[in-house]
């Protein structure tokens, strides 16, 4: 089979440059090495606003959780909220399926049970070790420790956060109007902890730095008092390493291409690369699309100048590596500019000086009939 363009990897990142290339007019596969659509989640699956800005997601797919509540060490906490912003958790596996949909409905071939295990080029083409494919172009959406981007002499990632999650049945100690994160440094130095009040389940995760082991049973011990994990149903659980390094250098070589976590494009400060694997997934795609159908420039100079830079991130990642010790955190968590700053990191704005009368008119949409957060400015903890 010779294809203008096979990517590997069939997640958020492949899946939807694999609906852009087809809808555009390419003959385009992607394979992955699962079983099937939606099998063996690796993440948290949360989308930030921007995310739902780049494709449209049936809204039974998702839930909106409009607000943070962020914990000190010692579980003090503080709301956070920007009147216009909301974050969306989801049944993950469901939206992968549907992704997959979408995908072969542009005209995609979506083939699952195939592993890509190196390739070379040859006269133009790309043809793939054991695999009957030969193609004009290759993308490499297959994750953090990319096969392709080694195969191919392109930058690996390095700096890595290890995730660990466990996934419970609904319970009514998790307020789900919140995501619920958590400041410690004995229990997650260089990121966060959480709880995300899902679709269907609530999913209780940590993540760490470089050489750090993630010890989620003692976060649920310490947390225990306050949300009773013991009393639900454990669902599932799952772990996976988060590049935190920032978008690597060299993505693209003659014919090939990286994009999602593969090049490395995921908030170093955040974790959160679904956003970045929708973007520039559709953009990649038009790219070469653009390429091989109307002549226009090479994808591989066009893709490398549309990398975020995301700067400002990468030095917090540097601060956050840092985290400052647990009685540092508490007494810092109710002051103003640890406030602001989260508010900027969460919602990349502050809510501070926002409008009196659209804060009050946010307050009644999403809270008509609900217990309101305690205020804008107020500890609620
Ligand atoms: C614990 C955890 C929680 C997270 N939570 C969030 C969150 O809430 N929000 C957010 O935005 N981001 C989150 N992230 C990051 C997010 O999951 C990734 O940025 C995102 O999944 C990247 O998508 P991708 O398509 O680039 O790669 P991936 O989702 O990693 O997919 C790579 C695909 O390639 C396939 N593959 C790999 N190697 C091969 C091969 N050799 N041959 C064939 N197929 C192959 C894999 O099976 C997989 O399907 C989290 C990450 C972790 C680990």
């Amino acid at each position: 089979m010779v294809l203008d363009l096979l990517i590997v990897g069939a997640s958020f990142a492949g899946l939807v440059a694999a609906k852009t290339a087809a809808a555009r007019g390419l003959d385009v596969a992607v394979i992955d090495s699962k079983r099937e659509p939606g099998a063996n989640i690796r993440t948290t699956g949360i989308l930030v606003r921007e995310a739902i800005d780049e494709i449209d997601i049936p809204a039974h797919l998702t839930r909106k959780v409009p607000g943070v509540r962020l914990y000190a060490p010692n579980l003090s906490s503080v709301d956070l909220f920007c009147p216009g912003y909301a974050f969306y958790t989801t049944r993950t596996a469901a939206l992968l399926r549907w992704l997959t949909d979408e995908a072969r409905e542009a005209g995609a071939r979506v083939l699952y049970g195939l592993r890509f295990d190196g390739g070379s080029t040859d006269n133009g083409l790309i043809r793939l070790d054991g695999i009957d494919i030969q193609t004009r172009y290759l993308i490499g959406a297959d994750g953090a420790r990319s096969r392709v981007a080694k195969c191919f002499g392109l930058n690996p990632n390095r700096r890595f956060l290890t995730g660990v999650e466990t996934e419970f049945e609904t319970g009514d100690s998790v307020d789900p109007r919140f995501l619920h994160c958590f400041l410690s440094a004995a229990f997650a130095p260089g990121h966060i902890a959480w709880a995300a009040p899902g679709p269907d389940v609530i999913q209780v995760g940590l993540a760490v730095g470089n050489g750090k082991k993630p010890d989620l049973a003692a976060f649920l011990a310490h947390t225990e008092s306050r949300f009773g994990w013991r009393s639900m149903k454990i669902v599932e659980r799952r772990s996976g390493l988060i590049p935190c390094g920032g978008p690597l250098r060299q993505t693209a070589s003659p014919g090939v291409l990286l994009i999602g976590d593969a090049a490395g494009w995921v908030s170093p400060l955040t974790g959160g690369g679904i956003r970045l694997a929708f973007r520039h997934g559709r953009r990649a795609a038009s790219y070469v699309a653009d390429h091989l159908l109307n002549g226009g420039a090479a994808p591989e100079a066009r893709l490398v100048s549309d990398v975020p830079p995301l700067r400002w991130k990468r030095l917090l990642r540097r601060a956050f590596d840092l985290t400052p010790p647990d009685p540092l955190l508490n007494l810092a968590l109710s002051t103003g500019p640890m406030r602001r700053a989260a508010e900027l990191v969460y919602f990349h704005r502050s809510a501070h000086g926002v409008d009196r009368d659209a804060y009050q008119k946010w307050l009644d949409l999403e809270y008509a009939g609900q217990a309101r957060p305690a205020n804008r400015l107020g500890k609620t903890g």
